[in-house]
């Protein structure tokens, strides 16, 4: 019989193995394809094994390098799309998590992480400009996008005891899917959401908002809410927030604003965001902009009250428990999940571990990365530029070959990876920077890299 303690002298053994192959990982990293050379195949082969009925002990240690070899590797040559780097003190806040295994519905049932976690919640919202604003951690912004509009429709059209009933809501052309996915799930359905051109910056047109609104009012439809988006997956645009929020207040919709790629950036370059303060509530990633280990989604909000109306199904049973606001504090019913992981912990060490000039500086590095590659491409007159470059995102392509066969090579050459988008219809090759690994040198590979993979195709 074996039981499922382990002995201090085997924990020190192991944990010394396990940070001896994150020390290796690490250091490799420079080294490594920036996409590895693998296939389905592969990977079922090396992956695919019955549960063994006898314990294999210290061995399943090993198995980490040749899952490495399969895994796509925080490099810093890795520019596919907006994918954080994931910071070595987040990674060890993840172990100490599962080791204090909290499970953070409510201050009674996890006391310092659920204070931690109203803390870095706060810091974010700090962070963004968004002062006094309160929320919750969670999966991503998928997750967080989700209970924003939830929240928007118990504010604006109740629905949870009467069920869903029709309404609208609008975004840009380019919002993001995890948006038309939210308003499926909660039965408003995808045709209520409207879609609203851009200008030739990618960004939400008010006075196409202003049109969509008024037609839908003399068409006797209800409009509900507003997603303006910061940092638009495609090209990282930014919405007028100051014009939206005007439009919303007029209107009396919510605003919700999605900052999943591109909010966390407001704490290196605040004038870009402004009027940020103005949303009902923002969606934020810090397993993007902030380099934190997946998963750290953020829904923040300036208005707890509907946040409870939206998610409080319980017959506050823990307050009864305690008149203490702090200690009848419950997350569950501000929020979708019940159960909960120790998120906090992560955010809580490494924003302190290395302070916050450093990710204001990390952040700045890649703005100012694209920035360089903006002006590399500019040199190359067979490449062009697609779309203005409003944050880390970076849109191209070769002006007369194949885009998607030079994209194919540059990722077979394993130098660089490199993920596309669809630009006015037009094929795109796209660099996103978020990764707190790249160098400058690893900027100028970029282009070199598209060169001689047009080279290649020209043999
Ligand atoms: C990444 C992203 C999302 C979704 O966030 P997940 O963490 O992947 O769920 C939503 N909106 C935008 C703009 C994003 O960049």
């Amino acid at each position: 019989m074996r039981d499922l303690e382990i002995s201090n002298q085997e924990l020190s053994d192991l944990a010394e193995e396990a940070v001896d192959l994150a020390k290796s990982y690490w250091a490799s990293l420079e080294e490594r394809q920036a996409y590895p050379s693998t296939s389905g195949k592969n990977t079922t082969e090396l992956f695919l094994r019955p549960w063994a009925e006898n314990a294999r002990g210290r061995d399943v240690l090993q198995d980490f390098k040749s899952i490495a070899e399969h895994a796509r590797p925080a490099t810093g040559r890795f520019f596919g799309y907006v994918l954080g780097s994931g910071e070595p003190i987040g990674a060890l806040g993840e172990l100490l998590a599962a080791v204090l295994n909290q499970n953070v519905t409510s201050w009674r049932s996890a006391p310092a992480a659920t204070s931690i976690e109203r803390t870095v919640v706060g810091w974010l919202a700090e962070a963004v400009g968004c002062a006094g604003f309160t929320g919750s951690l969670c999966g991503g912004g998928s997750m967080a996008n989700l209970m924003a509009l939830a929240m928007a429709r118990e504010a604006k059209l109740p629905a949870n005891e009467t069920g869903a009933r029709p309404c609208v809501i609008y975004a840009s052309e380019q919002v993001h899917m995890s948006i038309p996915k939210a308003v499926a799930l909660l039965g408003i359905g995808r045709k209520n959401l409207r879609l609203i051109p851009v200008d030739d910056k990618f960004r939400m047109r008010p006075d196409a908002l202003r049109a969509a609104i008024a037609a839908d009012g003399e068409a006797g439809n209800t409009p509900i809410a507003i997603v303006a988006t910061v940092g638009t997956i495609v090209s990282g645009a930014i919405d007028p927030l100051p014009e939206i929020a005007d439009i919303a207040r007029r209107e009396a919709l919510w605003m919700h604003v999605d900052g999943a790629y591109g909010g966390l950036a407001a704490l290196a370059v605040p004038e870009k965001f402004q009027g940020l303060s103005l949303a009902d509530s923002l969606s934020l990633d810090a397993h993007k902009w902030l380099y934190q280990p997946l998963d750290c989604g953020c829904l923040l909000n300036r208005h707890p009250d509907i946040a409870r109306t939206t998610f409080s199904h319980s017959d506050d049973y823990v307050r009864i428990l305690s008149e203490d606001p702090t200690e009848a504090f419950a997350f569950f019913e501000e929020s979708i999940e019940l159960s909960r992981r120790f998120r906090a912990l992560k955010l809580w060490m490494s924003l302190q571990y290395h302070g916050r000039s450093a990710y204001r500086e990390a952040i700045a590095r890649d703005l100012h990365h694209a920035q360089m590659l903006a002006r590399t491409i500019a040199t190359r007159p067979e490449l062009e530029q697609l779309a203005p470059v409003s944050l880390s995102a970076v849109c191209f392509r070769h002006r007369s070959k194949d885009n998607e066969a030079i994209l194919r090579r540059v990722i077979a050459r394993g130098r660089v990876y490199l993920s596309n988008a669809s630009i006015n219809g037009q094929f795109a090759l796209r660099a996103c920077f978020v990764n707190h690994r790249t160098t400058p040198d690893d900027v100028q590979e970029i282009v070199s890299e598209v060169i001689a993979a047009t080279d290649e195709l020209n043999h």
